[in-house]
């Protein structure tokens, strides 16, 4: 179990490192300056845009700590270091109540466009729910590609659980209808809902998630609705702006960001959650069942802008021991 856990967070080390490594460099070049002033926030300021941060999010962690440097009367730039560690942990950290609905009846609604990694992440939701000993059922609400449908039961295959879906074109409220009736019959634990994520045609998207959540609480009423957005990592930038249209047509509870082992600047994690003031609650990083992790601030901050005390986490790690 130890040897499972810190092989998983070596890789979220080593998945992250390509972004690591230049921000590391250009942050401890940062710190090298011998005063603080008006050129040593510029270059922050730059770190933090090419980590992926962006402007929002990189000027509002500029204004909190140049408060603190002011309070504290700070006069060494190294000393900002820590300072902006814990002003971005705080800002990540995650409530526990976060993961109450892992504990009651729930239906968990899975969101975000094509390609991101949706049916991946349900597959290795689904994996873990089980191994921990819960009743766990899927559900192909996303009607719209034949593919789709395939590529989810050959995960459910996989997670060794079980699959509600109709033909393609089907009306993806109808699934819902039966996996609601399925889940409610078996006593299921958690139901895993993948939805269709056209995001050009929002109206019938908003419809369509809307009808969803009306049926899971009509018919339904003593589950926990919760509805996660996947968000691939890797598209920096374009991945904040589908948080934002997201979050525009629907409620949304967590956030989880794929593919940090590429070349994801992890920076787009911090933005993503200040700008939807949502959790980030998962994070892939890798392609096998196994690789998703429930997020940690603590470890992803130094795991971005520390050198990185490796003992340290790694105990930190072991003692975080997720549920999972
Ligand atoms: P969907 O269209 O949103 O359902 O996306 P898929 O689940 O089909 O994933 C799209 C591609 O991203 C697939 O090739 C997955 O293997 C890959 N993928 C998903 N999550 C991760 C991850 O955390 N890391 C990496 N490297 N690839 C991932």
């Amino acid at each position: 179990m130890a040897e499972e856990k810190k092989g998983f967070f070596k890789r979220l080390k080593e998945g992250l490192s390509k972004t690591r490594n230049s921000i590391v460099d250009s942050f401890s070049s940062v710190f090298g300056a011998s005063h603080i002033d008006d050129d040593f926030y510029e270059e922050l300021e730059e770190t933090f845009i090419m980590a992926d941060m962006g402007y929002e999010t990189t000027e509002k962690v500029i204004e909190n700590l140049k408060e603190r440097v002011k309070e504290a009367r700070i006069k060494e730039p190294a000393a900002c270091k820590e300072l902006i560690i814990n002003i971005i942990r705080d800002q990540m950290m995650v409530d526990e109540s976060a993961y109450d609905f892992e504990k009651k009846k729930s239906v968990i609604l899975v969101i975000g466009v094509n390609g991101v990694g949706k049916t991946t992440t349900i597959g290795k939701l689904a994996a873990q729910y089980k191994k921990s000993g819960k009743k766990v059922l899927i559900a192909a609400a996303d009607t719209f590609r034949a593919a789709a449908i395939d590529q989810l039961k050959t995960w459910a295959d996989r997670a060794g659980v079980e699959m509600i879906s109709h033909n393609e074109g089907a009306d993806p409220a109808a699934v819902v209808y039966d996996a609601v009736s399925a889940a409610k019959a078996r006593n299921t634990d958690i139901l895993l809902i993948d939805t269709a994520g056209r995001l050009h045609n929002k109206k019938n998207l908003m419809d369509e998630l809307a009808k969803m959540r009306r049926i899971i609480s009509r018919d339904y009423p003593d589950a926990n609705v919760e509805s996660l957005i996947v968000l691939d990592g890797t598209t920096g930038q374009n991945a904040l702006e589908q948080a934002r249209q997201f979050s525009n047509v629907t409620e949304i509870d967590g956030i989880v960001i794929t593919k940090l082992d590429g070349t994801a600047k992890g920076g787009i994690a911090i933005a993503i959650q200040a700008e939807l003031n949502v959790p980030v609650k998962f994070i892939g990083i890798g392609e096998k069942i196994d690789d998703l992790q429930r997020f940690d601030p603590s470890a992803y901050v130094e795991a971005l802008f520390s050198g990185f005390d490796e003992d340290r986490s790694e105990i930190d790690i072991l003692m975080d021991e997720a549920d999972l």
